[in-house]
């Protein structure tokens, strides 16, 4: 683990008209970490709340030299401001946790305990909800199935936002939309050992949830997203290009049987076979627009990954003996070590 970082750990909550919340929330967040004595930062992040938030998170600010504040300037939602804060911690492990006291910080000490086993990510699991059973524990059930079959992964719970990570993965992935609940997803991508622990889902007791039912439909379509990413955003003709040559395949072959027709037995085709003749050019020019669909796709993904410097790939380690040889050529490096 670099040793640059003299902060072993940074927990990162976001806030959005959470003022009852906050103080308590603190409390027991200082108690719980100043019990397992390791150095650490708390990072919290205004996401352009109305209420009294930042008042409260200020005052806790001015006579605690572990509390960062980051404020956004209007409201971005959950995803931005997680990674605002991710973007802000210096820990060498990153914990984040809802500011709604629906996460309890004595489990905090448990997910350092697998990360010390080393795992990269470990993600809560709540394993007795209270959320709506209709509203939200069963979308999210469907949901949490599609997203383990779809990635491969094997975790019960993907939605929660309490985890914990090392630094050098999150700071990696690049977050957009609702994608927060994609996390380990994505990182796994990137080859991340992947933890879970049990932890309890408490009831909010001020304030109210920020989402309702509409969200389920907006975690579907991120799935889709997620999926595609995962499996082809390095090589979208292989996506595209599939259903371009299948229609388009199929579209000549009407066609042809179609000229047969006209040609050769000299039928009134327009008359005999006119809606063959319509699906014919739909799929034909369906599937070209497609196959572009695909090449365009190739051609934005190189720009997405070159104008970044975004490798394709993810390194763990590299062993060289090219330093000592006198080789101060740039290598790649495993991005955790970099200078940041
Ligand atoms: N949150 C935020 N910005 C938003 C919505 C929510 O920072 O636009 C924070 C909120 O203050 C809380 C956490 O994200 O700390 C989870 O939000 P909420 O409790 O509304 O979600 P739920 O628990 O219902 O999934
Ligand atoms: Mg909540």
């Amino acid at each position: 683990m670099a040793s640059d970082s003299p902060i072993r750990y940074s927990i990162v909550v976001p806030f959005y008209n959470e003022q009852e919340n906050i103080p308590p929330l603190y409390m027991k967040l200082t108690e719980v970490l100043d019990g397992i004595g390791e150095p650490y930062e708390l990072v919290f992040v205004d996401d352009g709340s109305k209420d009294d938030s930042f008042k409260v998170l200020s005052e806790i600010y001015e006579h605690d030299r572990r509390v960062n504040l980051v404020r956004l300037r209007r409201n971005f939602g959950q995803t931005s401001a997680l990674k605002a804060g991710f973007d802000f911690a210096r820990g060498e492990v990153i914990i984040s946790m809802d500011g709604d006291l629906q996460h309890d910080p004595e489990e905090i000490p448990r997910f350092l305990d697998k990360i010390e086993e080393g795992y990269d990510l470990v993600s809560g699991w709540r394993h007795h909800r209270r959320d709506h059973w209709l509203m939200r524990q069963l979308p999210s059930r469907i949901a949490n199935w599609m997203m383990a079959k779809l990635s491969g992964i094997d975790l019960h719970d993907f939605g929660t936002t309490f985890k914990a990570y090392r630094r050098e993965i999150i700071q990696e992935i690049q977050l957009y939309g609702e994608l927060h609940r994609f996390i380990p997803a994505l990182a796994s991508s990137t080859g991340a050992r992947i933890a879970e622990v049990p932890i309890e889902n408490l009831e909010r007791k001020s304030g109210r949830s920020n989402y309702g039912i509409g969200r389920t439909i907006r975690v579907f379509l991120d799935l889709i997203i997620v999926k595609f990413l995962l499996d082809y955003s390095t090589r979208p003709l292989q996506f595209f290009g599939l259903l371009g040559v299948a229609g388009a395949g199929l579209g000549s072959l009407l066609a042809c049987f179609l000229a047969y027709e006209k040609f050769y037995l000299h039928k009134a085709i327009m008359a005999e076979h006119g809606p063959l003749m319509l699906l014919a050019v739909a799929l034909f020019i369906s599937g070209v627009q497609f196959f572009s669909m695909g090449l365009l796709g190739e051609i934005i993904a190189r720009t997405y990954y070159e104008s970044q410097n975004k490798p394709i790939y993810a390194l763990r380690e590299v062993k060289s003996h090219r330093k000592e040889m006198g080789d101060s050529t740039e290598s790649p490096r495993p991005s955790g070590n970099s200078e940041r």
